[in-house]
């Protein structure tokens, strides 16, 4: 079933009878080429640049939810390529290519929203910081804006440039970045799967994973055993504990980051807003809601809800950046499990298992990174060699302390990433 404006329009017409299930519900075989664990955004879209790509078609996800459950569909959206170091910059560069030729490709509206983002900085330090980044995106061939408090006053009225504390000096734009709608990218990456033949199997935990003489054998599941040439993890916030199954102690810690959503308001914000002094970041949904989140809760945790000191911090830094929101009324929240690693960059590699490969560390930042990280990891698990954009997420840099890419200098601190 493809999509178009005039199948919409047919469907319309006739009462919306004709839409199909957008993907099969199949019972999982016992014999797979390729074993992905974690239907989240990354392994979905691994899977099917895995069929697309390299014709892989005997290959199953296995999700112990259901698809798009994780992460992927509790993110706040954002979607740039405005990194500043060597190893980060030419993987987000290639993601937001992707991203721009996705939903052509998919098939799928995916709601990408080219609205642009806006980082505003308070003081010189951050000023000559963000004009080194942008320079950095403009030489790898990415769009970046310095913008300064005249222009910005003309974009965004309703910033509070002259706030006491955090008074805004100017801000670096990127506008080829924006949002794009996050379940509908997992939704659009699984019906591409599986009409390449992929099995999408929901409700199948992974409790083991088998491994004979240094080489993987397959999965021990909810749904029994299933055998596998290759096993390939994308379990995101749970990455620490699936990797525990092959006797692996990950680089990774787990903590919660929130998201909230404020009742719907008339459009007021364009674009996609940082303000850099409380890391708040803001955008404005299609249905009018406030769209925004701010740092982690700062300790470790595998549960997907949130605690009031980051709300309360949240709400204060939204209140300083842009008043007029003071008012409205916060509609829900809700929390994520991070996958955080000590340099803040993800690992897309092989281990030291045969036929076992790793796809963790995203931190914050991996809904802009899907994309690129299911083609990467593709790459990796089809030909045994690294995508050329992806060369620098190795993960024996924790164990050498060569190639670390601290993009945020914050150092050795998972939580501070
Ligand atoms: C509140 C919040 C805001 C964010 N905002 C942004 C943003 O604006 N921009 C951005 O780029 N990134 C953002 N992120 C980060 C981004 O969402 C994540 O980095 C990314 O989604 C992680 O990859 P994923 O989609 O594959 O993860 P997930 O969707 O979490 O997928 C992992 C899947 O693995 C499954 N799984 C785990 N263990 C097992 C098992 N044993 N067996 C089978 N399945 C298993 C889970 O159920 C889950 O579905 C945000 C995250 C949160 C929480």
């Amino acid at each position: 079933m493809r999509f178009s404006g005039l199948r919409v329009l047919r469907e319309g017409l006739t009462g919306n009878k004709g839409w199909k299930p957008h993907w099969r519900d199949p019972e999982p075989k016992s014999d797979y080429d390729i074993v992905i664990i974690g239907g989240g955004g990354h392994g979905l879209a691994t899977a099917y640049y895995l069929a697309k790509r390299y014709g892989m078609k005997n290959v199953a996800v296995l999700e112990k939810g259901y698809l798009g459950g994780g992460n992927v569909g509790r993110n706040t959206t954002i979607v740039r390529a405005n990194y500043y170091l060597p190893g980060n910059s030419e993987f987000y560069s290639h993601s937001l290519k992707l991203w721009e030729g996705l939903e052509q490709d998919l098939n799928y509206n995916a709601m990408m929203s080219q609205r642009g983002i806006l980082n505003l900085f308070h003081n010189d330090g951050q000023r000559d910081a963000v004009i080194r980044r942008g320079n950095a995106v403009v030489n790898q061939g990415d769009d970046a804006e310095i913008l300064g408090r005249e222009q910005l006053r003309e974009l965004a009225p309703f910033l509070n440039l002259d706030n006491n504390r955090f008074p805004i000096m100017g801000g670096l734009l990127q506008r080829r970045a924006g949002t794009a709608r996050h379940d509908a990218v997992a939704w659009g990456y699984a019906r591409g799967a599986d009409r390449h033949g992929v099995d999408l199997i929901q409700n199948c935990e992974v409790t083991g994973i088998d491994i004979e003489a240094g080489v993987v054998k397959g999965v021990q599941t909810t749904r029994g055993p299933i055998r596998a040439k290759k096993v390939a993890m994308a379990a995101a916030g749970r990455s620490s504990q699936v990797a525990a199954m092959a006797g692996m102690r990950l680089p990774i810690e787990s903590h919660v980051l929130q998201a909230f959503v404020s009742e719907g308001l008339k459009p007021i914000i364009d674009h996609v807003i940082t303000f850099a002094e409380g890391h708040l970041y803001i955008s404005q949904s299609d249905k009018g809601g406030l769209v925004f989140g701010s740092y982690l809760d700062f300790y470790s945790s595998y549960a997907a809800r949130g605690n009031l000191p980051m709300v309360e911090h949240t709400m204060e830094t939204i209140v300083a950046m842009v008043p007029a929101v003071a008012k409205a009324r916060l509609l829900r929240s809700w929390g994520g499990i991070m996958d955080m690693s000590p340099d803040g960059s993800p690992i897309i590699d092989r281990t030291h298992i045969e036929g076992l490969y790793l796809n963790c560390g995203w931190n914050y930042g991996g809904f802009k990174a899907t994309p690129a990280s299911g083609d990467c990891f593709a790459h990796l698990i089809a030909t045994d060699r690294p995508h050329e954009a992806a060369t620098g997420f190795r993960l024996d840099r924790f164990e050498t302390g060569y190639g670390l890419m601290d993009e945020e200098a914050t150092g050795a601190q998972h939580n501070l990433h």
